[in-house]
């Protein structure tokens, strides 16, 4: 219940008319810490009700302060823009019967608009690491009054390459009480280094192990010959599952928009959602894609992030993710709060590695599929190692007359150290270090 928090009759208000009764895990272990005026380091998942977890300590701070409303008091950083408003969404339904004030600073707003809004001084500042920097560097914020700072997604801000900007907002808030972060994933050297440097000895709340990520939602793979062929898989998906809403993720946008125009010429009502797109248009996705408008959204991994729609039951990867971490947060946004979903992998010869790589970080079998009526020739790799990865095969070369070519050995490599962790720990796929992904958003 959430009536044994200590927290203002006017936020237990709020929750009451939100229906929210029984609090989550992150919610119950967080909010009484938060409380305390903790520094909090949290390490759970997407759709776990993270928000509430750090929103209602942040308000409660504020909502007995008497003084006229003069300066910002809680400072919030997300990754994106969507995340962002959704996040200012829940502070206004929680602040509802209180005089506190929230307001958003993103990218592809007015830049004026936002100048004024700060002129008005809202409580609570939502916002983007990169447009709040300029509208500071432009002398329209001050942050000095700032007593909370909130860091979500910080692992994702960190891949965006937000690291300094994050830093340089957080000394910006030099008189600052209390500072949380949260991330869906433990991270990696990148977060540890922010958390040395943005967190007083905080308490490390590990809500889920990244192996618990998707509970709710089956997880499949189904092979593929190439791209066509991954298409007639998704129509035939889209045509045969039941689902209310599904997300088809790409990893570049030329991908997108190609999948996005085959579902129209098919008559589907899709969205296709990626960083080439305005924010007008990606409002519009956004909120079809709630009311029920569109049932599909085609998406890249950066456009996508956080995005809360309920109903969303269905994610088809088109690529596979180019991170274990990366996945956990696709599959995220299926099974939330505590609803089923169904997530499914295409692979094709040059996706089987990195997708073994991702069983293995979420110490994960996914089911695999064979739908026969799209069923192609390849089936995975005629021998897998140990690992679970395809066994090389040595090509035999042949010159030009077909006579066989004799090949120089190859200096064998090293062998792997018998206690070498299969995955990395911040789930990186080995294959590839994570990059910031020009293309992604
Ligand atoms: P979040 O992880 O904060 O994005 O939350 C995921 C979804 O769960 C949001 O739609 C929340 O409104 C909802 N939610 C969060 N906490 C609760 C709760 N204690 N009871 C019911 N719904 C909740």
């Amino acid at each position: 219940m959430f009536s044994q928090f200590a927290l203002h009759e006017r936020l237990l208000k709020a929750v009451a008319e939100l229906k929210f009764v029984e609090p989550t895990p992150v919610q119950a272990a967080a909010i009484p810490l938060a409380l305390q005026g903790r520094d909090l380091r949290v390490t759970a998942q997407t759709g776990s009700g993270k928000t509430a977890a750090f929103v209602l300590p942040m308000l409660n701070r504020l909502v007995d302060l008497k003084q006229k409303r003069v300066e910002i008091r809680a400072l919030v950083l997300l990754p994106t823009r969507e995340l962002a408003q959704q996040t200012l969404k829940e502070v206004e339904r929680f602040s509802q019967f209180t005089f506190i004030k929230a307001g958003l600073i993103t990218g592809g707003e007015d830049f004026k608009e936002q100048a004024a809004m700060l002129r008005k001084v809202p409580d609570v500042l939502i916002g983007t690491p990169g447009r709040l920097l300029e509208q500071l560097n432009a002398g329209n914020l001050h942050l000095e009054h700032v007593q909370v700072i909130v860091l979500d997604e910080a692992d994702r801000m960190l891949d965006m390459g937000f690291a300094e900007d994050v830093e340089r907002l957080c000394n910006e808030c030099p008189n600052r009480e209390q500072t949380m972060l949260f991330s869906a994933t433990t991270g990696g050297a990148g977060l540890r280094d922010m958390i040395g440097k943005v967190l007083k000895t905080p308490e490390h709340l590990m809500l889920n192990s990244v192996s618990q990520l998707a509970e709710g939602t089956r997880q499949q793979i189904i092979t593929a010959d190439h791209n066509q062929h991954k298409e007639q898989i998704i129509q035939w998906l889209l045509e045969n599952e039941t689902y209310d809403k599904a997300i088809i993720f790409t990893n570049t946008r030329v991908m997108a928009d190609r999948i996005y125009g085959h579902l129209v010429a098919k008559d589907y009502k899709a969205f296709v959602l990626h960083g080439d797109k305005d924010q007008k248009d990606r409002k519009l996705a956004i909120e079809r894609l709630k009311q029920g408008g569109a049932k599909i959204l085609v998406a890249t991994d950066v456009a996508a992030r956080g995005l809360d729609v309920d109903g969303l039951d269905l994610v088809i990867n088109f690529d596979m993710p180019r991170s274990g971490d990366e996945y956990v947060h696709r599959i995220g946004r299926t099974g939330r709060a505590g609803n089923e979903g169904l997530a499914v992998s295409l692979i094709c010869h040059g996706d089987w590695n990195l997708m073994s790589s991702i069983e293995r970080y979420l110490k994960q079998s996914f089911e695999r599929r064979v739908i026969k009526e799209v069923k192609g020739t390849y089936t995975g790799p005629k021998k897998v190692k140990a690992s679970g990865k395809a066994a090389g095969v040595k090509k035999k070369k042949t010159d030009k007359k077909g006579d066989k070519k004799v090949v120089a050995k190859r200096k064998p490599t090293a062998k792997p150290k018998p206690n070498a962790p299969l995955a990395s720990a911040d789930g990186l796929a080995p294959l590839k270090r994570r990059k910031p992904a020009p293309a992604a958003e």
